[in-house]
């Protein structure tokens, strides 16, 4: 495609309701509700005396109404502005968007699981606990570890749960350290984290492969240092070989290993980091069991741990004996042995989470989970080979796990972004790839096709992107630094939006005043 046909597109887009055929404008509710309609009919409450006193409103609300169809088109016409997994493939790298099964949804919505209240005595939901304990018994089974915390609610939560485990374990031993050492590639959560604990983040280097270097890991282990986190396999998409070596330096250093497990989904079922010599991990069961994500959640993030750190791990424990399962929800029901760090968070975990991780795991059963893994590596790897001679590898000479890692130099001359090529994605009707991170790597383009798109679907996503990359080396920048042409809204200030917020909305000032 060209300019011209470009600007003509957007010159016959005008139309009179600024709707685009079925495209359809919708304003907000604010905007189209009245204060003289409602959706519900209410009789005249007969005279009464209020008892308000002086809280009693003085003046009216402002709040919209609409008749129910309009309320109804409102919220419809919202929804399908929506593009999530279900729409289309999602190639976000790093957030393993994958398809949710339906299966997950049925099961979570049995009234016995779907129905229960976390208020409800717990000799009314046995079974709630049994399916906590048995979803904890897999979680340890794949991971090779001896404890599980299932309160975290996302995976920034279990990040924060355990290194405050490691933060117990080093206060009982009475060593209160001050440093974490965190890989330049790490997700931004991760220092975060160690900062918001009062510890102070040492960046470690990255070797020209793409992986931690072990040797600086090694220069930095002071007796300071209370914990590494690493993330693996990494965000560059690539395993950390000397991972092994690494956690034996840390705890030779008498620190202790914790592990960003976001990425399990590239090794599930075929390596346990408990035989990687971690401490304590968390995983998203939004990533890599399928519960639905983006979009604020709910997520779930629990975190297994070591032996080392098994006895700080946070209350509520779900115990077991001869009895059945029950909850201890304080140390003094807690085994001899516990020493928790305290509660994370009132209630007991995102229980519609549990029942769909359960529900995938045991669809799966343990060699459909190993097939997961291959699966969502292959698919990244072919990605990886139909692109390579079009897009430039950071990494060339290794292949990629879940993810592929792509940069911005096969850019460079054509005036065209990483940023400008994401949004000419869009215009192709595919939510863009993750850009800009890892921050090791210039201009960053990083696609995780997860292991539920098919040939079918991979194929045209490739093609898709070869069109564009193909597009740009011919100059043809029009496409990009105006896109997306086709969204409803162009390309937006994100800094200013993310940076300065409106939050409140006021009304248009009235057509009069706005002509003087
Ligand atoms: C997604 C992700 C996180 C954070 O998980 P949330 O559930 O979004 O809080 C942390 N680290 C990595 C590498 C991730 O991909």
């Amino acid at each position: 495609m060209n300019i011209a046909t470009f600007e003509s597109q957007e010159t016959t887009a005008e139309t009179f309701t600024g709707n685009r055929a079925l495209a359809i404008e919708e304003p907000l509710i604010f905007e189209i509700g009245r204060s003289d309609t409602t959706g519900v009919d209410v009789d005249e409450p007969e005279a009464f005396t209020p008892r308000l006193g002086a809280l009693e409103r003085k003046s009216s609300i402002g709040l919209p109404g609409l008749s129910e169809p309009e309320t109804m088109r409102h919220y419809v016409r919202l929804s399908q502005k929506n593009y999530g997994i279900d729409t289309g493939m999602f190639p976000l790298g790093s957030c393993t968007m994958k398809h949710n099964p339906r299966l997950n949804e049925k099961m979570a919505r049995l009234p016995g699981l779907g129905d229960i209240h976390p208020l409800q005595p717990l000799s009314t939901v046995p079974g709630a606990l049994e399916l906590i304990a048995e979803l904890s018994r897999w979680l340890l089974e794949l991971t090779g570890m001896s404890a599980v915390a299932m309160l975290p609610k996302a995976g920034a939560h279990g990040e924060l749960c355990g290194m405050m485990a490691i933060k117990a374990a080093l206060a009982a031993r009475g060593e209160p350290r001050t440093v974490v050492l965190v890989p330049e590639s790490a997700h931004g959560t991760n220092p975060a984290t160690a900062a918001l604990l009062g510890y102070r983040v040492e960046p470690v280097p990255a070797r020209g492969d793409g992986t931690v270097d072990a040797v600086e890991v090694q220069k930095r282990l002071t007796a300071d240092v209370a914990a590494i986190m690493l993330t693996n396999p990494n965000t560059c998409g690539l395993f950390e070989r000397d991972i092994v070596a690494i956690a034996d330096a840390v705890h030779a250093a008498g620190a202790y290993f914790y592990a960003d497990g976001a990425n399990f989904n590239a090794i599930v079922g075929k390596v346990r980091p408990g035989d990687l010599g971690i401490d304590a991990m968390h995983i998203n069961l939004h990533k890599t069991f399928s519960t639905p994500h983006g979009g604020g959640g709910p997520g779930a993030g629990p975190v297994v741990f070591s032996d080392a750190l098994a006895p700080f791990a946070p209350l509520p424990l779900v115990l077991a004996d001869k009895e059945g399962h029950r909850l201890a929800e304080h140390a003094s029901e807690a085994p001899q042995t516990a020493r928790p760090f305290g509660r994370l968070s009132a209630f007991h975990g995102q229980m519609g989470m549990f029942v769909r991780a359960l529900s995938y795991m045991l669809s799966h059963g343990a060699d459909g989970l190993r097939q997961v893994a291959h699966d969502a590596v292959l698919n990244a790897n072919y990605i990886r080979a139909s692109l390579k001679d079009v897009m430039s590898l950071p990494y060339p000479d290794r292949p990629c796990m879940h993810e592929v890692l792509f940069d911005d130099h096969w850019l460079e001359g054509t005036g065209i972004t990483t940023l400008d090529l994401a949004k000419a994605l869009i215009d192709e009707g595919y939510h863009p790839m993750t850009v800009y991170f890892p921050l090791v790597v210039h201009g960053a383009i990083l696609i995780e096709p997860t292991e539920s798109e098919s040939k079918a679907s991979l194929d045209l996503f490739i093609a898709a992107l070869r069109d564009l990359a193909m597009a740009a080396k011919r100059g043809d920048r029009a496409r990009f630094t105006g896109a997306p042409y086709y969204a409803p809204r162009r390309r937006l200030d994100e800094t200013r939006a993310a940076r300065t917020p409106v939050l409140r909305w006021t009304p248009l000032k009235p057509q009069r005043e706005a002509a003087e």
